[in-house]
C-alpha cells in the first residue's frame, strides 16, 4: 500500500525564506536521548547559558544525577586564557571517576565552543586513548549556529554510525529502524516484523552501549524520524540500503511503512493483511473518535521540528484536518518525497523561516491551530489563536498504530481548551 497521492504535488514551488528564525537549538535532543540511551553521558561543552536551557527544558533537579551535564565555559576559557582542552580533561576524569555507569560519553558542542573552535573530535580521540574500551567517547555539535531542535539527534547518530561494528552476512537480511522511539513503540513494531516473519530487525539508538546494532553492505533501513538526513547518509557511507517509506503516524502512514518493509523482505500480502488487520482496526477506530472534533478545522505550522510534513498528511489524510501552511526548517525532498505527494495541492509548503513575514501569513490566515515552538506560542494565544507546541510531538510516543488516537488527541486537547475558555 502507497498513500493516496494527490497530483504532481512533488514539484510543488517551496516558499523558501531566510530570515530570523525561532526555533531551539540541538541541544535539546539531549532531552529524549539521554533517556533512550540508559548509560550513555552527553556532555555538553558550554555556558551556563547551555546549562539553563538544558536543566530548565527539561526539568531535572541537580541532585537527581541525570545523564547530561555541562563544562561550562568560563570567561578565560573564551578569552583563550586557559587551555579549554585540559579543562575538559579534568572534568572528564572526574566524570568517569564518579559514574562507573557511563559507557558511551558524547562530548556535544556548543556555540560557545564552536566560537572558540575547540576542536572535540580530537578531544574524543585522545580521551578514547585513556578511556576505551570502557567507556567509548563520541562528539557531536548541538550548537544554535548549525543546527535547531530535533538535528541535534541527528547529529548524535551520525556521530554513532561509523563506531557500529560489522554485520558481515548477517547484513544481508537486517532491518535497521533509525530514529529514537519510546521503548513500547519498538516493542510493538518489534512484534509486529516477528509475526510477518522479518526476525533480525534492530534499532538503532539502542537502549545501551552495549547493544548497538552491527551493520553492513546490505543492512536495509527504515527511517522512523524525518530528520535524520545526516544520519542517512553515514549508513549509506556503510554501504546499508534505504527503504523510502511514509513516516508511521496514523493508521495509513504505519501502514504504509510497515508495507515497505514488508515488500523488501518478500512478505506474503495475506500475511501482511493478517498481521497487520486488528491493531489498523484498532487505530482506525480511535482516529473515528477524534474526525467530529477535528474535521474542517485548519492547520498552520510554524517550522521547528522537521515532523510538520509527515504530520500535515497525516492530520489531513486520517483526520480531515485543512492545512493552509506548512513550514519546515528544511526540505529533504529525497527523504520526505512519500510525503509530499500526499499533501492536498493548495497547501503552501515553506522552508527556513522569515519570522514576521511567517507571522503575518499566520495572521492573515487565522488557522484553528497553529502549531509552534514555545517562543511564539504565548504571544499567539493571547492574540486568541489557539496553539500547540512542537516539543510535545518529539516527547511523546507518536508512533505506530496504537499511538494514533494519542495523536490526533494532541490536537483536539488544545481545541477543547479553547471552547471551555470561551464559554
Ligand atoms: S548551544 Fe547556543 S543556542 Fe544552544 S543554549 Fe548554548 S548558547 Fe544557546
Amino acid at each position: 500500500m502507497t498513500l493516496e497521492p494527490t497530483s504532481g504535488c512533488l514539484d510543488r514551488p517551496v516558499l523558501r525564506e531566510r530570515g530570523q528564525r525561532e526555533v531551539f537549538c540541538g541541544l535539546t535532543g539531549i532531552i529524549w536521548l539521554h533517556r533512550k540511551i540508559q548509560d550513555a553521558f552527553f556532555l555538553i561543552v558550554g555556558s551556563r547559558t547551555c546549562a539553563h536551557l538544558m536543566q530548565s527544558a527539561a526539568g531535572v533537579m541537580i541532585f537527581a544525577e541525570p545523564r547530561f551535564g555541562t563544562a561550562i565555559m568560563e570567561e578565560k576559557d573564551l578569552a583563550g586564557l586557559a587551555d579549554a582542552n585540559e579543562e575538559l580533561d579534568k572534568v572528564v576524569a572526574r566524570l568517569v571517576e564518579r559514574r562507573p555507569d557511563i559507557k558511551l560519553l558524547f562530548l556535544v558542542g556548543s556555540c560557545p565552543s564552536e566560537v572558540i573552535k575547540l576542536d572535540l573530535a580530537k578531544a574524543a580521540q585522545r580521551l578514547s586513548g585513556t578511556y576505551a574500551p570502557d567507556v567509548r567517547i563520541l562528539n557531536y555539535s548541538g550548537s544554535g549556529i548549525e543546527t535547531t531542535f530535533t538535528e541535534g539527534e541527528d547529529a548524535c547518530l551520525a556521530s554513532l554510525v561509523p563506531s557500529l561494528p560489522e554485520a558481515g552476512e548477517a547484513a544481508a537480511d537486517q532491518l535497521l529502524v533509525v530514529g529514537a522511539l519510546a521503548d513500547v513503540v519498538e516493542d510493538q513494531f518489534t512484534r509486529l516484523f516477528d509475526a510477518m516473519g522479518i526476525q533480525n530487525v534492530s534499532f538503532l539508538p539502542a537502549r545501551n552501549a552495549e547493544s548497538m546494532p552491527a551493520i553492513g553492505p546490505g543492512t536495509r533501513f527504515l527511517l522512523a524520524q524525518p530528520f535524520l538526513t545526516e544520519t542517512s547518509r553515514a549508513l549509506a557511507r556503510r554501504g546499508a540500503v534505504h527503504l523510502p517509506a511514509p513516516f508511521p503516524l496514523g493508521a495509513q502512514g504505519t501502514t504504509a511503512w510497515l508495507q515497505v518493509a514488508a515488500e523488501s523482505f518478500g512478505v506474503d500480502d495475506a500475511l501482511f493483511t493478517e498481521v497487520t488487520a486488528a491493531p489498523k482496526a484498532r487505530a482506525e477506530k480511535a482516529l473515528t473518535h477524534y474526525q467530529e472534533q477535528l474535521t474542517g478545522k485548519t492547520l498552520f505550522f510554524f517550522p521547528d521540528s522537521q515532523l510538520e510534513i509527515p504530520l500535515a498528511r497525516f492530520l489531513h489524510a486520517e483526520l480531515g484536518m485543512v492545512p493552509l501552511e506548512v513550514g519546515t526548517p528544511f526540505l529533504n525532498k529525497a527523504l520526505m518525497a512519500p510525503e509530499l505527494d500526499a499533501l492536498p495541492d493548495e497547501v503552501l509548503v515553506s522552508e527556513g523561516q522569515d519570522v514576521d513575514k511567517q507571522l503575518d501569513r499566520c495572521h492573515d490566515q487565522r488557522p484553528d491551530i497553529t502549531v509552534c515552538g514555545l517562543g511564539l506560542a504565548n504571544p499567539l494565544e493571547v492574540e486568541g489563536l489557539t496553539t500547540k507546541w512542537s516539543i510535545e510531538l518529539v516527547f511523546t510516543p507518536i508512533q505506530g498504530y496504537e499511538q494514533a488516537g494519542d495523536l490526533a488527541e494532541l490536537f483536539a486537547r488544545p481545541l477543547v481548551r479553547r471552547t471551555r475558555l470561551e464559554v
